[in-house]
């Protein structure tokens, strides 16, 4: 993996960017929020290591203004024992995970295998996982058998949940986003077209499949490559 190194501590930065090389990934470094902003923004990294306090501009605000750009790449925030509000809101912000300054070598690399498990990934246009394909232009999904063309809330749905792929996804995350806080779009409206993707699925060949979570909401399984 390709693993991006944002940490204005230089030893620290180093013994990263060495314990990462040891374990055959390759690490860039850089010791700003901006610059870390900047190359985190050509989306070439698998995962990013960020650390809260930075110059320039703080862990959390480059986190933030990364997910407000579109930018999903996994990251792994680091924050020293104090910084309980930090950690918080860095999941709020979007960050997969927090590791508490000092840490074990073998447990920054388990939680980095962690986040970047997600099952799915973006190539160009398309969002892959599985043996499945979803155009997010053409909004065509593809697996063994052929492809499809989804409506529009149909390519909605199945944009989240390969999006999220092995997420428990709440239904009134599927209603927010594809009508809006305020609709009054009810529940079984998600489970109509939850239906309806479920047979193209299985029209098409593919191996993945929207599980049902009881009085919550849908999961995307994907088997394991
Ligand atoms: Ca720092």
């Amino acid at each position: 993996m390709k693993i991006l190194v944002i940490e204005d501590e230089r030893q620290l930065s180093e013994v990263l960017a060495a314990l990462l090389k040891q374990n055959l990934h390759e690490a860039d470094a850089v010791y700003t929020g901006p610059d870390g902003e900047d190359c985190a923004m050509t989306g070439v990294y698998d995962a990013i290591i960020l650390d809260v306090m930075l110059p320039g501009k703080n862990g959390i605000e480059v986190l933030r203004s990364l997910r407000s750009k579109g930018n999903s790449t996994p990251i792994l925030l680091l924050t020293a024992k104090s910084e309980v509000e930090d950690r918080i809101k860095g999941l709020d912000a979007g960050a997969d995970d927090y590791l508490t300054k000092p840490f074990a070598a073998g447990e920054l690399l388990a939680r980095l295998r962690a986040i970047t498990r997600r099952g799915s990934e973006f190539i160009g246009d398309e969002l892959r996982a599985g043996n499945t394909v979803l155009d997010r232009n053409t909004h065509e999904l593809g697996g063994e058998r052929g492809a499809v063309k989804l409506a529009a809330k149909e390519y909605q749905v199945m944009d989240i949940l390969l999006s999220n792929c092995r997420q428990i996804i709440p239904k009134e995350r599927f209603v927010e986003k594809i009508w809006g806080f305020d609709s009054d779009a009810e529940y079984n409206s998600i489970e109509v077209y939850v239906s309806f993707v479920r047979k193209k699925l299985a029209a098409i060949g593919s191996n993945l499949q929207i599980k049902s979570v009881r009085n919550v909401g849908y999961c995307l399984e994907v088997p394991e490559c």
